[in-house]
């Protein structure tokens, strides 16, 4: 493993050597080599994994997840799916796991959970599901999956060669290096859906999945009809051979005995009739937009808007349109993106992610003035969404009042403590006022929110040499020996797991 005596150039090569070798201790038909680069596991490698290797296990795939280009930074998003997962998972049998859940750019229909409670969703899921409920049946049984602990229970299973490839994504933990050009590095889904397909969920942890997924489903008065109807239309699509439907049902496999355990459960209670909230509908119609990969798939994608803005009435409607204007925006037609945002308006419709592509137009016509002022009333309006906030901050920044902006993204931290972005963003802003210290320390705080201890560690070192009071000084030494003790600490937990 990577250690500190080493260059740093050497480290960074060994971080690189792993990803790629991870891949192919994963894949199954390959021979299970030890890779070059890879920590030397001992006899008593299959102990069992404890739930704090599993969360930084976790931590570890998604801080390479978030260079992905198939991972979708959308703070609308991410807030919605999150806080859905939140509501389910509170309902959990034994404690509430801590639950993240994120989208990624993919037009098949799949859903998986990664170690320490990661859930990825695809695009394809989300435009696929017809409802609300029928989305929230799915992620209901990846928090079932979680809450059983059928990863980590998997993994330890698995003995030899997924443990090597547990061990390698915790050395590439500690020997990070932060979020720089890291080509190599890009292809964390791959380890994370190679993970869950080498797992291949047995029936009984379908089974307890869907059990589990059913009590929170039906405790959050979600319509648990949800995750009969959409696993029901899944099984007919593999059956059918059509590939999109085909990537859930390999490693959660489907069968008629668990579509009548389903449908079983959902007679014996009461369904809630809950109608999809707005947030759906808009979610759905961005998501929809956010897969398309090229310039004919951002048309077709328009062209699907279009019809559906002749077919459906109310929110639907809106939301076409909503997704219309989206398209737009892409192929950079601002004058067809307003008309469309304004027909989505019509009726004296809002939402705050209607606000925030109002935001983004104004922005994209280079009007700050008017999109500082759009955010502020959206931020009074809508004070629970972070996505605006971030509009907020972006809009001040564009129109190049950084103090401004500095001190607006203060409050936010106070307001969302874990939001590591507010803090990039500062940073941002404090090198465009010529405070090299304040950006390297807001970017230490970003890199410590998203596991890159050493690189946190860098960004203050430079900090530290950067300042000139005495007192600051200190408060960055005091730092920098908590993320060098957290750093040991993660480093005596891959030596136990090795040992
Ligand atoms: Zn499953």
């Amino acid at each position: 493993m990577p250690n500190s005596e080493r260059s740093p150039s050497l480290r960074r090569k060994a971080a690189a050597l792993l990803l790629p070798a991870l891949l192919a201790a994963a894949a199954p038909a390959l021979a299970p080599a030890q890779p070059v680069g890879l920590p030397d596991l001992g006899d008593s490698a299959a102990q069992e994994l404890s739930p704090r290797l599993e969360q930084r296990l976790g931590d570890a795939i998604m801080m390479e997840s978030l260079r992905d280009p198939a991972y979708i930074d959308d703070p609308d998003l991410l807030q919605y799916l999150t806080g859905m997962a939140r509501q389910l998972s509170a309902h959990a049998p034994v404690g509430t796991p801590n639950i993240n859940v994120f989208a990624v750019r993919d037009p098949s229909i799949n859903a998986f959970a990664m170690p320490g409670g990661y859930i990825g969703v695809h695009t394809g899921l989300v435009v696929a599901a017809q409802s609300e409920s029928e989305l929230a049946g799915v992620l209901a049984h990846e928090i079932g999956h979680v809450v059983q602990r059928h990863i980590a229970r998997g993994l330890v299973q698995q003995k030899q060669d997924t443990l090597i490839m547990v061990a390698a994504l915790l050395a590439a933990l500690v020997a990070a290096r932060g979020n720089s050009q890291a080509p190599e590095a890009a292809m964390a889904f791959g380890q994370a859906a190679a993970i869950n397909s080498q797992l291949g969920f047995s029936r009984e942890a379908e089974r307890e999945a869907d059990r589990t997924g059913f009590q929170m489903l039906e405790a959050a008065n979600y319509n648990v009809n949800g995750m009969a109807s959409f696993f029901g239309r899944l099984m007919q699509a593999s059956g059918l051979n059509e590939r999109t439907g085909q990537a859930f049902t390999r490693t959660h496999p489907l069968s008629i005995e668990r579509m009548s355990d389903m449908q079983n459960r959902a007679r014996g209670v009461v369904i809630h009739d809950r109608p999809s909230s707005s947030d759906f509908y808009f979610v759905r119609a961005k998501m929809r937009m956010l897969q398309a990969n090229s310039g004919q798939d951002t048309l077709e994608a328009i062209r699907y808007f279009e019809n559906r803005t002749t077919e459906a009435q109310g929110i639907e409607r809106s939301a076409a349109y909503y997704g219309m204007a989206l398209g737009y925006v892409r192929q950079r037609q601002y004058d067809k993106a307003n008309d469309a945002y304004l027909a989505a308006t019509s009726g004296a419709r809002t939402h705050f992610m209607l606000e925030h592509l109002a935001i983004d137009l104004a922005l994209a016509r280079n009007d700050t003035q008017q999109a500082i002022s759009l955010a502020r009333s959206a931020v009074a309006r809508w004070p629970e969404q972070r996505g605006l906030a971030m509009a907020m901050a972006e809009s001040l920044q564009r129109a190049g009042r950084n103090q401004e902006a500095v001190d607006f993204l203060k409050e936010q931290m106070l307001k969302w403590s874990d939001e590591p972005r507010f803090y990039q963003m500062a940073a941002v802003s404090y090198s465009r006022l010529g405070s090299a210290v304040n950006e390297r320390r807001n970017m230490a705080d970003y890199y410590a929110m998203t596991g890159a201890l050493p690189a946190a560690v860098e960004q203050l070192q430079q900090a530290r040499a950067a300042s000139k009071d005495f007192y600051e000084q200190s408060q960055i030494d005091a730092k920098v020996r908590e993320y060098q003790r957290r750093l040991k600490e993660e480093r005596d937990l891959l030596k136990r797991f090795q040992s």
